[in-house]
């Protein structure tokens, strides 16, 4: 999926971007109002991720501009603001969601699929590999005409290691990206869902070898 980022701090830019784009997507950033409009003059995007406060102005207001110009796109709004007439403003004013800064990544991460879920976005984003059709929005896998559904975390496990087959995934990188902080306690958490995983693949060419020393990586036949 292509997405574009208005965010004005670099920071959070940059985080937001490398995680959309390890998911596998391609993200455009924009740190002001005037480059975000042009990068909407000259490309379509399946989602916004639009910040509030911005060198030239109001992203609200920027907002209800482009839902006037009938641009239709899915709009997460990243609001430092807590107040809750500030997420009211943003909701009223075309965003499907809003996240409150400082967020976890793995709540945006969270909060993008329930919004391109509730867009019915799913045919675009279904996904072949090695004889499993994996639908990221309905969690589901399907293998050989079987369809079984993906609990949270083997869901984004699979994206993680689905996003690049072949590449080694250390077993921090993979608990750091998976877990929260507190939950991230010992490297069987994370042995505990590729063991869960594995059993969803079954049947299917997609194996995910155990690399001694290294972790994990997805392969197909
Ligand atoms: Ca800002």
């Amino acid at each position: 999926m292509r997405f574009l980022l208005v965010e004005d701090s670099p920071v959070l830019a940059r985080s937001v971007r490398d995680l959309l784009a390890l998911d596998g997507h391609g993200v455009d950033h924009a740190a002001t109002l005037a480059e975000a409009e042009d990068c909407l003059a000259s490309a379509s995007y399946d989602l916004m991720l639009l910040d509030i406060g911005l060198p030239d102005g109001d992203g609200r207001g920027f907002l209800a501009r482009q839902r006037r110009a009938g641009r239709d796109m899915a709009v997460i709004m990243m609001t430092a603001r807590s107040a809750v007439a500030d997420r009211v403003d943003a909701l009223d004013g075309g965003a499907d969601d809003y996240v409150s800064k400082p967020f976890e990544m793995a709540e945006l991460e969270a909060r993008i699929r329930a919004v391109l879920r509730r867009r019915g976005g799913a045919a675009q984003t279904l996904r072949h590999f090695a004889g499993v059709a994996f639908d990221p929005l309905a969690a589901t896998v399907t293998i050989a005409g079987e369809t079984r559904d993906l609990r949270a975390r083997e869901l984004r496990l699979f994206e993680i290691l689905l996003a690049a087959p072949g590449r080694i995934f250390s077993k921090d990188h993979l608990c750091d990206r998976v877990f929260s902080y507190a939950e991230c306690v010992s490297d069987n958490a994370i042995e505990v869902y590729v063991g869960r995983l594995r059993r969803k693949l079954a049947g299917s060419a997609a194996r995910i070898e155990t690399v001694r020393g290294l972790g994990y990586r997805l392969t197909g036949p």
